[in-house]
């Protein structure tokens, strides 16, 4: 039997944005009730599988204009926020809450323990201590505006709360879409985002974990990107690509995930420096074999499969190609061109695009423009980060400024 609850807080959610948020209500102000709602069995199922088990919690990038530059949705609204609780805060908070950290070279940061159940445990530390009511298998359904409160429907209860809190993360982005219809509140589309590429011509297959230092461009668009690049057995991977399908997201999505890619395997050099390197090789070393010449920073087996492309024997000798076979090697070796047939997720992290549209949100406290009360926080906002850790410390600083705002709010309607 169903009977209506009465709380100060709801909150839809108990991911990493739902459950921080609870807790940091609790800490400013143990006398608010707060209770979750979360649709599923569990609590912080993404935090769990989070970066292969290990949870990279944020980024190690201490200049907050340029960890804004990491969100391809979002950066503007980031930057501001970030400011008001960035990656230190998050950091300290752990730290003051036990839980160490340590930083990689490429700058993720995760538990000391290398396991993000040590992030789960520090978060149900703090659920226990404050006595967070979560109920489990019953997700908000229904939202209704009654007078000064929200009336919020559930399979199994109603409630009247004061403040409502959406955390329900970014799958949740079209069921929240109707939900939230009734008032007004306007969605970019949901896309998938950080996404690997695949290639129809698979003729690199067997160089699968092979990793280069590229520049990649989405051809006729102005998406570039450079870094490593992974050869995978369906096609490519790595940091480039993920960042590539990041901020090309969108457009990628408008061509059905067909499209064209430009890989510089040789970023460093010109065409016109590796035209005259391989001039030189003919003249003075020309009984060479092709093989046996591979640039700096490209892997013997590289080289071959790359030879091969450019139609070169790699058992010629510098004297048996001429300047049309030194041409095309060139152009592949700084314009090489794959025609990429749709995409694979990727195991480590991946996110949606898309969402509550920022313009209807207050970026001070996260409360919806249209609907007093009414907050969001999380990746069902539309801001995304690419991987490092920026997708955590958009739900962290999410859930901090609603949390403060939600407790202003309370404060000011009596
Ligand atoms: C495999 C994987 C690995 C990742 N690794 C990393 C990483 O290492 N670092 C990083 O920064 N980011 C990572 N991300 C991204 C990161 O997990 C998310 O951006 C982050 O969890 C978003 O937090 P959230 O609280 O908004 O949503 P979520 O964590 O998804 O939580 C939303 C919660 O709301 C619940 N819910 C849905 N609908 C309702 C409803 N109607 N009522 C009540 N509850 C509802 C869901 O069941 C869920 O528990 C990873 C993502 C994936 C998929």
């Amino acid at each position: 039997m169903t009977h209506t609850k009465n709380i100060d807080v709801i909150i839809a959610g108990a991911g990493a944005a739902g459950v921080f948020a609870a807790i940091r209500i609790k800490e400013l102000n143990p006398s608010i009730s707060v209770v979750i709602l979360e649709k599923s069995a569990r609590i912080l199922d993404k935090v769990r599988i989070s970066g292969g088990g290990r949870c990279n919690i944020t980024n190690a990038e201490t200049n907050l204009e340029r960890f804004a530059e990491a969100y391809p949705r979002g950066k503007y609204f980031m930057r501001k926020s970030l400011y008001k609780f960035g990656p230190a805060d998050i950091l300290n908070w752990f730290k003051i809450n036990g839980l160490e950290t340590h930083t990689e070279k490429d700058g993720r940061i995760f538990p000391e323990s290398n396991t993000s159940a040590s992030v789960i445990h520090c978060f149900t530390e703090k659920i226990h201590q404050f006595k967070i009511d979560i109920e489990l298998k019953n997700g908000l359904e229904k939202i209704i505006r009654n007078e000064e409160l929200f009336q919020v429907e559930t399979p199994n209860n109603t409630y009247l709360c004061k403040a409502l809190l959406l955390c329900p993360g970014g799958n949740a982005i079209e069921s929240f879409r109707n939900i939230l219809n009734p008032f007004g509140v306007q969605f970019e589309d949901p896309l998938p985002s950080l996404f690997t590429f695949n290639t129809l011509d698979k003729s690199f297959a067997n160089l699968m974990g092979l990793s280069a230092e590229v520049s990649l461009n989405i051809a006729g668009t102005k998406f570039q990107e450079s870094g490593p690049l992974l050869i995978t057995h369906w096609g490519y991977s790595g940091p480039v690509v993920l960042r590539c399908s990041a901020f090309s997201a969108r457009e990628l999505a408008k061509k059905n995930y067909n499209f064209s890619i430009r890989i510089n395997w040789m970023p460093a050099s010109t065409q016109d420096e590796l035209r005259s390197n391989f001039m030189h090789f003919k003249s003075h070393s020309g009984k060479r074999m092709l093989r046996n010449s591979s640039p700096e920073g490209i892997s013997s087996r590289l080289w071959e499969a790359l030879l091969l492309r450019a139609g070169c024997n790699p058992d010629q000798t510098w004297n048996e190609i001429n300047q049309k076979s030194i041409n095309k090697l060139v152009e592949t070796l700084t314009a090489d061109t794959w025609e990429i047939r749709g995409k694979t997720t990727f195991k480590e992290e991946f996110v949606t695009c898309g969402g509550i549209k920022l313009n209807d949100l207050i970026p001070e406290n996260y409360m919806l423009k249209k609907c007093p009360g009414l907050f969001a926080a999380g990746e069902i906002i539309d801001v995304d980060g690419i991987t490092g850790g920026f997708n955590f410390q958009n739900a962290w600083t999410g859930a901090d400024l609603a949390a403060k705002g939600i407790i202003n709010y309370l404060n000011q309607s009596g």
